[in-house]
């Protein structure tokens, strides 16, 4: 019925405009508040804005650090900012002039200061924990006085501003692996869903989980320590001279039980590679199409387990320093070189860490079966797995001998956790929701999302239900890909989710795309993804970033596919 109502909505919307009015539809881009500390840096960003024919700016007004780009009581104005300029309020009172409306944008998950003067200085016992329990640089958005603070924050913003939304972005949790145990999470947790959260951290095997990855098997000089339920090895070691290499079987980065956490920090501790130690993650060219998010996956398990990661090229490869270890994710083909310089690294007494993979490499090469101790790969999987120690794994991996899990009890237990972290989230957009119209009539809510929904799940962001609930006006799917190609693959799922695209606003990362062109060249490209969202029946785009794009760049824009004033979209009220 809503849906019915959704679309007849939008028709008239569209049918009301005359023919010679503008048109209707939402010209946004974000933009950072670095961009903003002086009036003349504000007037360069609106000046390249209305060169666009932009009509609506997502200013980040609340940042990592703890500090707002407008003025409050609640918190401290921005660093940098020139003496007596509120940045928000200049960018409303001139937007205004100019038809540009104004978002406020949050950042809610991180909490990383730079100066540790920010909330999560003033109140350590805000910070989620990491896989072995340490704080990490993220608000524990699980805590209802952390949600409680981000609520008062954001009202208060909109009750001294008229902004167009309160805009959410980072409203999420950083990933599968961070399993907050906080206190307040464990009785929050046992209480609410009777789930005891020590037990699913397993910080001894046998552990389960929900695990994917492309395995080894067939193992030759590799010994397996940990094995999964059918007997293929999960965790192994190859040790080549001095030194080591260690296979995770799978995707840790996901899904990583205590317990192994623990052991792959035994198996580096024993090759002199210490917790706080100087380790690296591997960004090789041979990831290319995902590179930099496996770089990051590598980057966050390592630093995860306590080591501190540099990033680390081919190039560094050939000449890592001696007996440091080096992470590597999804590294599936892996050249002659490369392994031959790990293995010489190896053999000096350096560690090497592969985590899930290198499938191809393995079948193809000599190098890398000499490297891994493996013949050849095994079969994808995705799923439910049980680990389960060896007999060679018995001294290194924390085990409790003879104990039977009940599989269905944990996954039970594994899928209320689950929910239940989705429900913390969206608690706050709901509350924030609900507080609005109080705040401001009329008042608006947005957020940036991830933009499949593997990614969302993964990160705990229930959007479709912030949509079907009606917690948020639209949401903009960060849908940063370089072709046009892959930005109309993610329409699939959208659609199902709001035929009418009534309420998903999709984004176009500008800064990905043709970044070695510029003014009509690079409009040109750019184009041609805005081309994609409105074949769609999009009811506009938002770019990221808008510092990206230069201004010759925004002028073609402006003259091409953008061409004319527009009125910004607004979806109908529910
Ligand atoms: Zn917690």
């Amino acid at each position: 019925m809503r849906r019915l109502a959704i679309a007849v909505a939008v028709l008239c919307a569209c049918a009301a405009a005359p023919a010679g009015e503008p048109p209707v539809e939402l010209r946004g881009a974000w933009t950072h508040p670095t961009s903003w500390k002086t009036r003349a840096d504000a007037d360069r960003m609106l000046d390249r804005a209305d060169a666009m024919h932009l009509n609506a700016l997502f200013m980040l007004v609340y940042y990592y650090g703890g500090q707002v780009a407008y003025r409050t009581d609640l918190a401290p104005m921005l660093e940098g900012v020139a003496d007596g300029f509120d940045p928000l309020g200049y960018a409303l009172e001139t937007g205004r002039k100019r038809g540009i409306e104004v978002h406020a944008w949050f950042v809610n998950g991180p909490g990383r200061t730079r100066k540790g003067q920010g909330p999560l200085e003033q109140h350590p016992e805000w910070a989620a924990l990491d896989l072995m329990g340490r704080r990490i640089d993220w608000f524990d958005l699980c805590q209802p006085e952390v949600r409680a603070y981000q609520r008062r924050l954001m009202l208060d913003c909109l009750k001294r501003y008229p902004v167009a939304s309160l805009h959410f972005d980072y409203i999420r949790f950083p990933g599968r692996q961070a399993i907050c145990a906080c206190p307040v999470c464990r009785r929050r947790c046992r209480e609410e869903t009777g789930v005891d959260l020590d037990a699913l951290r397993f910080t001894a095997l046998p552990a389960i989980g929900e695990v994917d990855g492309n395995p080894l098997a067939e193992p030759t000089t590799a010994r397996t320590l940990v094995r999964f339920e059918n007997d293929e090895p999960a965790l192994a070691v190859n040790d080549l001279l001095k030194g080591r290499v260690v296979l995770l079987n799978w995707k840790p980065h996901r899904w990583c039980p205590v317990a192994i956490a623990t052991a792959v920090r035994r198996l580096l501790a024993e090759r002199g590679v210490k917790e706080g130690n100087r380790v690296f993650a591997l960004d090789h060219p041979a990831n290319e199409d995902r590179r930099w998010q496996r770089y990051q996956e590598a980057q966050g398990w390592a630093a995860a387990l306590g080591y501190t990661v540099k990033r680390a090229t081919d190039e560094h490869l050939a000449a890592l320093p001696a007996g440091v270890a080096v992470f590597m994710e999804g590294f599936y083909d892996m050249p002659d070189d490369a392994a031959d310089h790990l293995a010489r690294h190896v053999e000096a007494g350096g560690v090497a860490v592969f985590m899930d993979g290198p499938v191809f490499a393995v079948n193809r090469r000599d190098s890398a079966r000499r490297l891994l101790g493996f013949r050849r790969s095994g079969k994808y999987f995705k799923g439910r797995k049980e680990l389960h120690v060896t007999e060679a794994g018995a001294d290194l991996v924390p085990a409790e001998a003879g104990r039977t899990l009940d599989l269905e009890a944990v996954r039970a237990d594994w899928t209320q956790w689950t929910r239940w972290r989705k429900d913390q989230i969206s608690d706050l957009v709901r509350r924030v929701a609900e507080g609005a119209p109080g705040a401001r009539p009329g008042a608006r809510v947005t957020a940036a999302v991830f933009r499949t929904q593997e990614a969302a799940d993964s990160v705990h962001q229930d959007w479709p239900r912030w949509l079907r609930e009606g917690w948020c006006d639209y949401v903009i799917p960060m849908s940063y890909v370089e072709t046009p190609e892959e930005l109309d693959a993610h329409f699939a799922w959208w659609k199902q989710l709001d035929p009418s695209l009534a309420r998903i606003i999709p984004a176009v990362g500008a800064f990905k795309i043709a970044k070695d062109l510029e003014g009509e060249a690079r409009a040109a490209e750019i184009g041609k993804q805005v081309a994609v969202c409105r074949r769609h029946g999009a009811h506009g785009v938002c770019l990221f970033v808008l510092k990206a794009i230069d201004d010759a760049t925004a002028e073609a824009l402006g003259r091409t596919v953008f061409r004319g004033k527009a009125t910004p979209y607004r979806p109908p009220a529910e």
